[in-house]
C-alpha cells in the first residue's frame, strides 16, 4: 500500500461512479481520503482541512446526482456548494492539483479555481486506464501543473477564449467529435475546433 493520499470530494448518492473511482484507487494502492456530502458534520472545516493537507491532489467528483442536486436548488444544494468552494480553496492554497471528472454529465455550477478537468465517463475502458495512470504518477511523486505535457498525451493546456474568464486548465482523455464540453469557470461552451478553445503551446 502507498503512503500517498488523494482526497475525493462527491456525493454518496453517485454509487457507480465513486465506486469505479474507488476501484482505479484500489488497482493503483493508493489511499483515499472520502469527504461526502452527507456526512459531512458541522464544524467540520478540521477535519477536512486535515485531509487535504495530507493528500496530493483532489479529486471532485462531478456525477449526475450532483448536477441534479444543483438544478433542483434545494437547501441540501446550498450545503453542497458551500463544501466545494471550501475544499477548493484549501487546495488552491496549498499548491496541490484540483481535479474535476464529469462522468458524462455538464458541469452547472461554477468552480473558482481547477487546474485538470476530465469529462469522459470513468465508465470507458480508456479512461479508466489513463485515470490509473494519473493516480500512478501522484504515487511516484509525479503532479499534473498547468500547462501539463507529456511524450503520450502531448500537451494537455488549454484556456477558456472569453474575455473575462481566461481559465486555464489541463484538459485529459480525448473527446469524440460531436462532444459538448464547457468551462468550469463561466460554464459557457468551448468549441474545440472553432476559436473559443485556443490551444496554447506548452
Ligand atoms: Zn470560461
Amino acid at each position: 500500500m502507498s503512503s500517498k493520499q488523494v482526497f475525493i470530494s462527491h456525493t454518496q448518492k453517485d454509487v457507480e461512479f465513486c465506486d469505479k473511482f474507488d476501484a482505479v484507487c484500489v488497482r493503483v494502492g493508493i489511499k483515499v481520503f472520502r469527504s461526502e456530502f452527507e456526512t459531512i458534520v458541522p464544524p467540520a472545516w478540521g477535519a477536512i482541512k486535515n485531509g487535504i493537507n495530507n493528500s496530493v491532489a483532489l479529486f471532485l467528483l462531478v456525477g449526475k446526482e450532483l448536477v441534479k442536486n444543483q438544478s433542483e436548488k434545494n437547501n441540501e444544494w446550498n450545503y453542497t456548494q458551500n463544501w466545494i468552494s471550501y475544499e477548493i480553496g484549501v487546495a488552491c492554497q496549498l499548491g496541490i492539483d484540483v481535479w474535476a471528472i464529469c462522468d458524462d454529465v455538464l458541469i452547472n455550477f461554477p468552480m473558482p479555481y481547477i487546474n485538470n478537468y476530465m469529462t469522459v465517463s470513468l465508465g470507458r475502458p480508456d479512461a479508466f486506464t489513463y485515470m490509473r495512470r494519473v493516480l500512478e504518477n501522484y504515487d511516484s511523486d509525479r503532479t499534473f501543473k498547468y500547462p501539463y505535457a507529456s511524450p503520450e498525451e502531448g500537451n494537455t493546456g488549454i484556456y477558456c477564449g472569453y474575455d473575462n474568464c481566461k481559465m486555464e486548465f489541463n484538459l485529459h482523455v480525448a473527446l469524440s467529435p460531436e462532444a459538448r464540453i464547457i468551462c468550469p469557470q463561466c460554464l459557457r461552451p468551448l468549441i474545440l475546433s472553432e476559436g473559443h478553445l485556443r490551444l496554447r503551446k506548452a
